[in-house]
Order: structure tokens, then C-alpha cells, then sequence
């Protein structure tokens, strides 16, 4: 589950890491009262409006802006606040802008020049271990980093027995050029981010930029967290962070549904059980000429509810020129899953898409016996290969 920005900071916070402090604002005034405020908190006499979307690149797409008074920051909240941000992560089309973070410049002048470092948590997956991935070249395009001076991004294992050592705190310290007092609280900050990482069950962080101020503390300045939505049962108040305005709606709906649904951009959707088969599925799509619209996997229970829910779910997608679904009948029986795709063929009344069945497995001649005669325009198959034939048949 992605969290977003001024959401990660409030983790991070809690775990005693340093952020650039900040006050969610829905409209105009709520931004200036929040700048207000920030100012009697911190003295900041300068702001930044941050949008809050669940994409980074906001600054380059013009969703980070510094306002120099409370008439600039109204003027500049007014501006994003619903405006359709495009950023280099985003869809084309952009992401609307619903809330912006205003935060206390951070980048004010003192007696030593501010730097941007980029840090990351991860696991690696090929190690096992999690990881401190970071870089003195921090702030807006850690892509291009690691594409051109690769030299500059430093890795830092984990040893998960005894978790993350003081001197790798220190290595880190040193290696991002971190002298005196900067040196002291980047030590303190990494440790507490850690325990953060681990604290909240997070599957990633990445704050670009980790930034050293011009009078030597270590902020966070943006938080990019994501959680492990396996580990949310642990953290019910983290769960209702969860945004899901900003999410894909079809998506969201099948997980209310309880089913695995990834939406694609291609032509054929389909109906699998299991992951594995779905991915041979979609190849099998690809091989006969079409273009999977979806991943789907309805589990090991293929009742006709669910088997109904994944119908409704994929032709909500205009572009679905047909569907394919692929059983495979071991633990449930194929005539079941044959009744159930009739019995939600006949509830959904009208399907606009031809719908080819392949079931296989435990009752399959029974399973293709009631479809051909349910007389319902579904064409059923056996063998995989007459499945991929039939769709580039109905694709032509
Ligand atoms: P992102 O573009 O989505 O990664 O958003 P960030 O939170 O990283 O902000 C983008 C950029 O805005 C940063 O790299 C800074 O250059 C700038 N920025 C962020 N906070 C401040 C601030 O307090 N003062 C100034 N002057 N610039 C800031
Ligand atoms: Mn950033």
C-alpha cells in the first residue's frame, strides 16, 4: 500500500526521524491558516505548497512551488489545489490534485551550504536482506544517477541477526560527506530510519532528498513509504491511510471482492485459477494474436458468485473484445465451475463479448457437455491450443 508524503512523514516522525514539517490543507484558506500555524511552530516565515498525489516528479511537473508570503501561499495553493498534475510518473493524462502539504522552507542560507542526499530501505530479494541504498547526488532524478555515475550510489546490507550496525551508520555518514555535527545527526537519522522501516512493516522507503540544512541537521523532505499489505492486519491505524481515490477503481472494487485483478491495456481479458496459470494465460493470449486486458486470478474457490464478480469486474474495460477463461479443475470440479459460469451468464443478462471456456481437470467432458448445452453463446474447449485458436477465430 502506498502511502502519501505528509502520510510517510507522520510514520517517520513518530519513529523520531527528522521531517520538514508540514500541515495537510483540502482548499485556499485551510493552506494559509495551516501557514499560519506553521509559522508560530517553527518561525518560518517562507513555505512550500507540495501536492499530494501517489507519484513522484511532482517538482518537475510543477506540484512543488515555494511561496514567500501568506498571499504568494494562497496564491500558489489556489494553483494546485485540483489541478491535473503530470509528472514523469504519472498516467499521460495526470492525477488530480485533491490535498497539498504546506511545509516550512527548509532551504534557507546559514553558515555552511545545504545538500541533497537520496536514501532508500528495500529488500533484496536476490540477497534476502534489506538494504540501505543512498547517494551524495540526492534531490530530483536519482534515474539518471544511477545511469550515468553509477559510481555514486553506495549500498548497505543488513545483516538481519543483528539489524543495522552503528558503524555502517557511520560508513553511511562518511561516504555522503557528512562532517561534524552533520555527521553526528545523519548517524542518528539513518538509525532511525531503520527502526522506522521495520517498525511499520514497510516493503520500501525512499526519501529524495534526505537534506542536510545549512546549519547541519538531517531532514527528511520527502518520504515516498510503501507498506506490506500482508503486515496491515498489524497496523489498523496505518490501514486507514489507505487513499483509494488514489488507486485504479476497478482494482479497488475486486478487492473488495477478494479477487487479484491487475488491469492491462490489451483486448482479451480473462479469468484464471491460480497466478501461475494466469501468467501462462496471458502469454497464450499473446501467442494467438490478441493482447491480455487483465490479470486475473479467482483463487482456488471458483463458485459462481465469484466467477459472476470476475464477469462484472472485466467487462467494466471498454476495450475487452473477448474473454477467455482458463480453469483448471483439481481441487474443484469442472462441471461445478461450468454451472457457475452459466448461472452468472444469466444473471449478468446481456454479455457483448464472445466468452471461450477452457476448463481441464476433474469432470472436464461433463463441464464442455452442460456449456454447448446451456445455449448461451459461450464456446467451450479442452486442450489449451483450441482455446488460443478460438480466440484469434473471434478476434478476426
Ligand atoms: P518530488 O518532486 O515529487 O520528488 O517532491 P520533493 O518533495 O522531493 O520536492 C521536489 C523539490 O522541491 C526538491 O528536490 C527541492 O528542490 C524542492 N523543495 C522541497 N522542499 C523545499 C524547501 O523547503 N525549500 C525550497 N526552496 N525548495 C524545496
Ligand atoms: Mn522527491
Amino acid at each position: 500500500m502506498n502511502l502519501h508524503e505528509y502520510q510517510g512523514k507522520e510514520i517517520l516522525s513518530k519513529y523520531g526521524v527528522a521531517i520538514q514539517r508540514g500541515i495537510v490543507a483540502h482548499t485556499p484558506e485551510e493552506a494559509v491558516a495551516a501557514g499560519k500555524q506553521l509559522e508560530s511552530m517553527t518561525g518560518t516565515k517562507f513555505y512550500v505548497v507540495k501536492a499530494q498525489i501517489h507519484a513522484g516528479g511532482r517538482g518537475k511537473g510543477g506540484g512543488v512551488k515555494v511561496a514567500k508570503s501568506l498571499d504568494d501561499l494562497r496564491e500558489k495553493a489556489t494553483n494546485i489545489i485540483g489541478m491535473q498534475l503530470i509528472t514523469p510518473q504519472t498516467p499521460p493524462t495526470g492525477k488530480k490534485v485533491h490535498k497539498v502539504l504546506i511545509a516550512e522552507d527548509v532551504y534557507y542560507p546559514g553558515p555552511s551550504e545545504h545538500k541533497e542526499f537520496y536514501m532508500s530501505i528495500l529488500l533484496d530479494r536476490a540477497k534476502g536482506r534489506h538494504t540501505v541504498m543512498y547517494s551524495p547526488a540526492g534531490g530530483m532524478d536519482i534515474e539518471a544517477v544511477a545511469e550515468e555515475t553509477p559510481h555514486l550510489i553506495f549500498k548497505e546490507e543488513i545483516d538481519p541477526k543483528v539489524g543495522l550496525m552503528p558503524f555502517q551508520c557511520r560508513k553511511i555518514a562518511f561516504n555522503l560527506g557528512c562532517s561534524g555535527n552533520a555527521h553526528k545527526e545523519m548517524v542518528k537519522f539513518v538509525d532511525a530510519l531503520y527502526k522506522a522501516f521495520l517498525g511499520c512493516d514497510a516493503s520500501m522507503f525512499e526519501i529524495n532528498p534526505v537534506f542536510k540544512t545549512s546549519d547541519d541537521k538531517i531532514i527528511a523532505v520527502d518520504a515516498k513509504v510503501t507498506l506490506d499489505d500482508n503486515a496491515l492486519f498489524r497496523h489498523p491505524a496505518y490501514a486507514e491511510m489507505r487513499d483509494v481515490t488514489e488507486e485504479d477503481p476497478t482494482e479497488v472494487e475486486a478487492a473488495s471482492f477478494d479477487l487479484n485483478y491487475v488491469k492491462l491495456d490489451g483486448n482479451v481479458g480473462c479469468m484464471v485459477n491460480g497466478a501461475g496459470l494466469a501468467m501462462a494465460t496471458m502469454d497464450i493470449i499473446k501467442l494467438s494474436g490478441g493482447e491480455p486486458a487483465n490479470f486475473l486470478d479467482v483463487g482456488g474457490t471458483a463458485n459462481a458468485q465469484r466467477v459472476e464478480n470476475a464477469f462484472r469486474i472485466i467487462l467494466k474495460d471498454e476495450n475487452v473484445k473477448a474473454i477467455l477463461v482458463n480453469i483448471f479443475g483439481g481441487i474443484v470440479r469442472c462441471d461445478r465451475v461450468a454451472q457457475g459460469i452459466v448461472d452468472a451468464y444469466k444473471n449478468i443478462g446481456d454479455i457483448r463479448v464472445p466468452i471461450i471456456v477452457r476448463l481441464q481437470g476433474t469432470n472436464a467432458t461433463e463441464a464442455k457437455k452442460l456449456i454447448d448445452e446451456s445455449g448461451l453463446k459461450v464456446h467451450s474447449v479442452i486442450q489449451l491450443k483450441d482455446a488460443a485458436a478460438k480466440v484469434k477465430e473471434v478476434l478476426a
